[in-house]
């Protein structure tokens, strides 16, 4: 499969009154052509800040990319002038957040807000963008698409709103969309008629996916590779199966079994992982799961796990997996 966008070892610093905060500690991830990947975690670890650095909207003020490359059509990402970026959003790369409420205008009728993308960056007239806008309306489910592009953010349900935003991230037909969270703030039934149209539009353009969300049954629904992200890191990646049938990382494990289940019995409380992430300010040395893995061993809190190769695509940041870690246990010594 041809690679699309290759994140290899980035760093995310925000700066706060404290110091600096290192909220993404060297993520490397490849997207291929018409694949969906999802990126999970509890929230905080990194996964949003991530998703927010490929399409370099995270303010100056508040923080910055500091190491890692993204590569993108044979260009850096993390290095592309403001200009030539502002180009990529929406036309190569497109996001769509949370909430449709404080993403949309609730003041300028849907039609004008999905035409303006079309507009800016094809400059085409007028009568093609409302061609192109009626065109993807219908591609996102929504009946009489003529009459709604008139219409304005409230007068459309929380699913139709997200359509909406789906919409205005495909019009000008990206290779990339990012969606964080989408069906979060949404109700079980929306969530998958939502998911079920991500599947859609997918089979239809053959747009990839970056799918971030802290939800497994997302994940299991949609993905063909799964990045699990913890305090910063990708701690496990691999296939979607073979992360929810084969998960060797003891957070992975964690997470997957405090997922609620849609046939479990209710009555059986969840088991989410007890313990909070470490602070960012002042990174554990070893391995940042340790202080709430009941695996850990005492290598974990000197040194930080490396990258083990489980399958030809399962890879695992955990010392339980090393071979090494036997070895620095009596030793003492660092990684080589
Ligand atoms: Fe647990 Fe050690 Fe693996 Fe970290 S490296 S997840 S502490 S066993
Ligand atoms: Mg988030």
């Amino acid at each position: 499969m041809e690679k699309l966008l290759e994140v290899d070892g980035l760093q995310v610093a925000f700066k706060t009154h404290g110091g600096p905060i290192q909220a993404v500690r060297g993520v490397s991830f490849t997207l291929h052509k018409g694949e969906t990947i999802a990126i999970v975690g509890e929230s905080g670890c990194g996964k949003s800040v991530t998703a927010k650095s490929i399409m370099r909207l995270i303010p100056e003020h508040i923080g910055k990319i500091v190491g890692g490359k993204m590569l993108f059509q044979g260009k850096d990402l993390a290095q592309l002038p403001e200009k030539e970026m502002r180009e990529m959003r929406g036309s190569q790369i497109s996001m769509i957040f949370q909430d449709a409420m404080t993403s949309l205008n609730p003041t300028i009728s849907i039609g004008e807000q999905i035409m303006e993308g079309i507009i800016r960056h094809q400059k085409v007239p007028r009568s093609e963008a409302k061609r192109q806008a009626t065109e993807i309306l219908q591609l996102v489910g929504i009946a009489n698409p003529e009459s709604r592009l008139k219409q304005y953010l409230h007068q459309f349900s929380g699913g139709m709103r997200q359509r909406i935003m789906i919409a205005i991230a495909l019009v000008c037909k990206p290779a990339i969309l990012i969606a964080d969270e989408p069906t979060t703030a949404l109700d079980v039934t929306i969530q998958a008629q939502i998911i079920e149209l991500f599947q859609t539009i997918q089979r239809k353009t053959g747009v990839s996916i970056i799918m971030i969300t802290h939800d497994l049954g997302v994940v299991a629904k949609i993905a063909d590779r799964v990045n699990v992200m913890y305090a910063g890191k990708v701690v496990e990646s691999g296939p979607v199966r073979e992360i929810f049938y084969n998960p060797q990382h003891p957070y992975t494990k964690g997470l997957l079994s405090s997922m609620p289940r849609l046939d479990a019995d209710r009555n059986i409380p969840l088991s989410p992982i007890p313990g909070t992430p470490p602070d960012l300010f002042a990174p554990p040395a070893g391995c940042a799961f340790a202080a709430r893995c009941e695996y850990a061993l005492e290598v974990c809190r000197a040194h930080q796990p490396e990258e083990t190769q489980l399958g030809s695509k399962h890879v695992v940041s955990c010392w339980l997996q090393d071979p090494r870690a036997k070895k620095l246990t009596t030793a003492q010594q660092s990684p080589t």
